[in-house]
């Protein structure tokens, strides 16, 4: 049995745990040792504290991965780090481990893989004799803005700029609550344990590891820090929906001067962090949302922004937040200097800022908003076909949402070289535990209930495909968007588009005329059209595995191959 080594040694210590977690844990069912030994482990009341950091401030973390030398400050005190062989997240290296409670909900695809109780229980076995004598970090941290929601975890790492990571991303408990902060659960991230793919059930030597039954996060041989906040954010995407009933969304959110609330969903480099920090509104969120009966909230106390070509000018907030305690990833200097040449992609392209949300100088506090009056879908399709903005049915939005597309170019995710058509579901497909039809019901039902008006943005490519037109300009994007917000395209005209089916205004401030129809901005219209009609094939060639989960008129609310 893999505890009794714990058991030998521990034994008054372990009793003694038992007994509190049977007192305080009793609507949590502890079922396996795992549970008991990090439980146990991380104790850091009762641990000799020589070789653990328990709950250091952003300084000292800071100073630290100076002298360890992992980490060196910009000229504007920001820590800069690279995370060596991982830039990007590793989808096809997560898996949750298959037993009873996850078996009955989790949908098991291609990002949800099943793996065995006894390779979690093996490779946990091996954290823990790893991280004998070493150096660990630990911080208990929470999620969800909104307290009915509060989940709170420790996270242990076994460097300090990854628990500064864990300290800027997610909700920091203020220290009187923190003696009396019950742990729910556990994320144990060690970059330079490596797993042995023969023998440890996973693909290769990085891996990530959710156990609902324990409820432990194991990662390990990545050191990419967004693997922390997307594995936490899996977790909530199954406890929201399925325990609280509430809907968990891969968007950002922000709110106006009367209140008035936004959605921005979109999958990766889609524009919900630059969108929705916007000079003329509060920041709710740049990333993982809930929405319940009456408001929105956010999940994380922190932003965790693409920083390539970061634009002071184009981008203040983004921009001035990479300051002390903010982590800039993956960036080189200019030479000779501590200044970053932020137009660099020579490590990569996802080069990465995390911050606390406050580092944002109109963050909302506490994260929580209205019942949203817009909803914005974006995508940034490199195909040029998208009109940069449209208003969507409500049918249309519930089509357009399972649908998730964006064509990916280069970025966050390993092995993305070139730009190609992405579907993937409900925004957020890889941190999405349930059938996407769980989620895609309840948004359907609370758009019923509460009429917003939802929006397609293509934040992509105008006047011609990647290579040919360009991006289309952020300025313009951001007119649109509030155009939107206030209201000014409600007494504007529409042209729809025939393949697509969507309405396009005719007009809108701030924004030419002559490109909110893409037709238009090709020069030649034939092979617009040519190409539109292409992708209104990969659309409803993905949509296809939907029938039989989907009512005919979200169906038909999809594009038409001519
Ligand atoms: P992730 O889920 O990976 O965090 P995200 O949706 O938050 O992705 P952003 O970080 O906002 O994506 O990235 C959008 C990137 O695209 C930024 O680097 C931004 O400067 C750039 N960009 C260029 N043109 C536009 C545009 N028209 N609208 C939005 N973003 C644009
Ligand atoms: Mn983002």
């Amino acid at each position: 049995m893999p505890g009794t080594f714990f058991l030998n040694l521990f034994l008054p210590a372990f009793i003694n745990s038992l007994f509190k977690n049977l007192i305080m844990d009793t609507f949590q069912t502890i079922k396996g040792s795992a549970r008991i030994r990090v439980l146990e482990y991380f104790n850091v009341a009762t641990r000799d504290s020589e070789d653990l950091f328990y709950q250091l401030l952003p300084e000292d973390l800071v100073s630290q991965a100076i002298e360890m030398g992992e980490g060196i400050l910009s000229n504007t005190g920001a820590l800069v780090i690279n995370t060596g062989e991982f830039t990007g997240r590793s989808p096809k290296d997560r898996f949750i481990v298959q037993e009873d409670e996850a078996d009955k909900a989790v949908n098991w695809n291609e990002f949800n893989q099943p793996i065995e109780e006894k390779y979690f229980t093996g490779l946990f076995n091996k954290m823990m004799e790893y991280i004998k004598g070493k150096k660990l970090w630990v911080r208990d941290c929470s999620v969800c803005a909104k307290k009915d929601y509060l989940l709170n975890i420790r996270v242990v790492n076994e460097n300090p700029c990854c628990n500064l990571f864990a300290y800027n991303m997610f909700l920091r408990p203020e220290k009187e609550e923190l003696d009396k902060l019950k742990i729910d659960w556990y994320l144990l991230q060690l970059p330079r344990f490596f797993a042995d793919p023969s023998s440890d059930g996973v693909h290769r030597k990085s891996f990530v590891i959710i156990n609902f039954a324990e409820k432990i996060i194991l990662i390990g041989g990545t050191q990419y820090t967004g693997e922390i906040k997307k594995s936490v954010f899996s977790i909530l995407n199954f406890i929201l929906p399925n325990e609280k009933k509430v809907l968990s969304m891969h968007c950002a959110a922000n709110v106006g001067k009367e209140g008035d609330s936004a959605l921005f969903f979109g999958l990766s480099g889609t524009g919900k962090t630059t969108l929705s920090a916007s000079p003329d509104r509060k920041l709710v969120g740049d990333d993982e949302h809930g929405w319940d009966d009456d408001s929105i909230f956010n999940i994380e106390g922190g932003c965790y922004a693409k920083a390539i070509n970061l634009d002071p000018a184009k981008e203040p907030e983004i921009y001035k937040a990479a300051r002390f305690g903010a982590i800039v990833e993956n960036v080189v200097f200019f030479p000779g200097t501590n200044s970053i040449d932020f137009s660099c992609k020579k490590i990569t392209e996802n080069t990465r800022v995390s911050y606390p949300i406050d580092y944002i100088s109109n963050a909302l506090q506490p994260s929580i908003g209205k019942i949203p009056d817009n909803i914005f879908l974006l995508t940034a399709d490199a195909f040029g076909i998208l009109p940069p903005t449209s208003k969507l049915s409500i049918q249309q939005a519930i089509y357009y949402f399972i649908s998730g597309y964006t064509a990916k170019v280069a970025g966050t995710e390993e092995g993305v070289i070139e730009p190609k058509p992405t579907f993937s579901e409900c925004f957020g497909a890889p941190f999405l535990p349930l059938h996407p039809v769980v989620y895609a019901h309840m948004l359907e039902k609370k758009i019923k209930e509460h009429q917003p008006r939802v929006w397609l943005i293509n934040t992509g490519w105008t006047g011609g495909e990647y290579g040919i037109g360009s991006r289309m300009k952020l300025e313009y994007t951001r007119a649109m968007v509030m155009a939107a917000i206030e209201g000014k395209l409600e007494s504007v005209s529409y042209r729809l588009h025939n393949l697509f089916g969507l309405m396009m205004p005719s007009s809108c401030p701030g924004v030419p005329s002559a490109i909110l129809d893409p037709e238009f901005t090709w020069g030649n219209k034939e092979a617009y059209l040519k190409a539109a009609n292409k992708l209104a094939g990969f659309f409803v060639n993905n949509f296809k595995k939907y029938s039989g989960d989907i009512s005919e008129e979200i169906f038909s609310a999809g594009p038409k191959v001519h």
